[in-house]
């Protein structure tokens, strides 16, 4: 007999290794029950009318910020983050993703009537509709449990689909957490509670939903995964959007004049949730001549960096998520040591209980050390010299990643280089990090970190399909209302002379200078009465 399918699953605390909670795996039948539920409740909410969608947005960033202690204190629980770190880089960008969308959602779906052209003149009026998809799926990460799907979610609702998020395995309680968020303020709104639901479970659960009736798949994580699941939902003909690693290059330039100030946001961009974040500063890239000072400078700052329990109030960095992520972050220090690279600090794991990992700095590391080649989930800063701008800008490119990517320097100087770096996002004398905290910018990457966009118009809009309305004002016009490109073929050169005179039209500026004899005797001849 096959063993029974595991229905559960436990949570543990990174910081202890000790167990925070058991959670269901949903099966096959549930995610598909799910997905039924969410297409029945979808009839109803694509008809509640944008002012209301929006009031709703409002109100459940309303009732985040009554909890924000809770809120707080459960993702540094899941996550191992201080509870700092939680209210900042979580909950900061929950509460203005909702609120962005409420506002600008209303103005960017609402009906457009297209102006003057052509088919004005045939008597055409023509609307762009904006109609929600269907069923979303949000398929979300760990390392920012409540601001990631949170934009999905955001968005998807404002254009009235209905969302189906599968949180990840490592942040459960986040997940059933924003159901019971949203599933209250529904409430208040007597809406149908499947309008947005929640299913936790492992690889698996979010498999069966890729596999399910949905129409469209948010989709933020690592690279295989996301790669994965675009080509199965590409082959059924259903969009996907792909949020996935990067690792950003970060280049100090020769006319940099403050170095104290450069390396301050490179250990703050490295370091801050442990590293573990898409768009941290990965690689550093620094002039020959300033390397040893930079190396210096480093050392000294992380060397002051706090890593301890997630609610202590000095800790600067906590644990890593789980045990596989550290082994993973070891592996990579271990193989780029045994290359020659040398450990400034840290660069070994500690005895002690959690998945801890110290903040870690490499010099010397040779160009082919896993660090550099691959994407580092964990507090480990690779710095390596350079001495022509044509050769750093190349090693910042030569990545299969392409998120995030800075220069620090004189300004001029600066913006021309990153101009060149091959990433969705760049930075000038800042890290592209901080631009996920702005919701109203566009946030994705190319190569292996993308396709897909968060934030920004462009996310509400790519949950939502283009419908093309076109009225016939002319219809109840008799005289008009056949019109002339309906079959009438004398056989007369005047008809191709007509067709000629309709080319001109359409194939230049100011249609109503093209309005000449040709055109008139050809409607004349092919008034609405004479046409098949
Ligand atoms: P992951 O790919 O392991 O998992 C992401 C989600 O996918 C989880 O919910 C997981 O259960 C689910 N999943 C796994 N297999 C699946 C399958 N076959 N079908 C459907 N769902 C499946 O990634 P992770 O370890 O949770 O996240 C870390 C990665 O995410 C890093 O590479 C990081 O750079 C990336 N990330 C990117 C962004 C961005 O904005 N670009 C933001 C955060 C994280």
């Amino acid at each position: 007999m096959p063993p029974e399918p595991q229905t559960t699953f436990t949570k543990n605390n990174p910081a202890t290794g000790e167990p925070l909670g058991m959670y269901s795996i949903a099966s096959s039948e549930q995610v598909n029950e799910a997905i039924e539920q969410a297409h029945k409740a979808q009839k109803i909410w694509k008809n509640v009318s944008l002012s209301t969608r929006k009031s709703f947005l409002q109100s459940t960033a309303k009732a985040l910020m009554t909890e924000v202690d809770a809120w707080a204190q459960l993702i540094s629980a899941e996550t191992g983050k201080p509870l700092k770190d939680a209210i900042e880089t979580d909950m900061t960008l929950a509460v203005s993703v909702l609120n962005y969308y409420s506002q600008i959602g209303p103005k960017l779906l609402k009906e457009k009537r297209y102006q003057l052209d052509q088919s004005f003149l045939l008597g055409l009026v023509h609307y762009e509709r904006r109609v929600p998809k269907g069923v979303v799926a949000i398929i979300s990460p760990w390392n920012f449990p409540l601001a990631i799907p949170m934009s999905g979610i955001a968005a998807a609702l404002m254009s009235g689909n209905t969302v189906i998020l599968k949180p990840s395995e490592l942040t459960p309680g986040c997940g059933e957490r924003i159901g019971e968020l949203i599933r209250s303020v529904l409430k208040q709104f007597n809406l149908p509670e499947n309008i947005f639901q929640v299913l936790t479970g492992e690889g698996s659960t979010g498999q069966n939903l890729i596999d399910g009736r949905i129409n469209y798949c948010v989709f933020t994580g690592s690279a295989p995964t996301g790669r994965k699941i675009q080509t199965q939902l590409a082959q059924r003909g259903i969009e996907s959007s792909l949020e996935l690693g990067g690792s950003c290059p970060m280049i100090i330039l020769e006319s940099e004049p403050d170095l104290d100030a450069a390396t301050s946001y490179a250990v703050w961009s490295r370091f801050v949730n442990t590293g573990q974040a898409c768009a941290a500063v990965k690689r550093l890239y620094v002039p020959s001549s300033r390397y040893n000072i930079v190396v210096s400078l480093l050392r000294e700052k992380i060397n002051q960096l706090n890593q301890g329990l997630p609610d202590d109030p000095l800790t600067h960095l906590g644990p890593l998520i789980n045990e596989t992520q550290r082994d993973l972050i070891a592996r990579q220090v271990v193989e780029t040591l045994a290359k020659g690279a040398q450990a400034e600090t840290g660069g070994s794991v500690p005895e002690r209980p959690g998945w801890y990992y110290p903040p870690t700095l490499l010099s010397h590391v040779p160009l082919d050390s896993p660090v550099l080649t691959e994407e580092t989930f964990g507090p480990v800063l690779p710095v390596v010299p350079y001495d022509t701008i044509e050769e750093v800008i190349e090693m910042a490119n030569n990545t299969p990643y392409g998120l995030t990517g800075c220069v620090f320097g004189e300004e001029k100087e600066a913006e021309a280089i990153a101009r060149k770096l091959d990433t969705g996002i760049i930075a000038i004398n800042g890290v592209g990090m901080t631009n996920y905290g702005f919701a109203s910018l566009p946030w994705g990457g190319r190569k292996d970190s993308g396709p897909g966009v968060s934030h920004s118009p462009q996310a509400l809009l790519d949950t939502t399909n283009t419908q093309t309305l076109t009225k016939n004002l002319m219809y109840g016009f008799a005289p008009l209302k056949k019109p002339p490109w309906l079959f009438n073929h004398s056989g007369a050169p005047q008809d191709l002379a007509f067709s000629k005179a309709i080319l001109r039209v359409f194939g230049g500026k100011g249609w109503l200078a093209k309005l000449d004899l040709a055109m008139l005797i050809g409607l004349i001849r092919n008034r609405s009465s004479k046409r098949l």
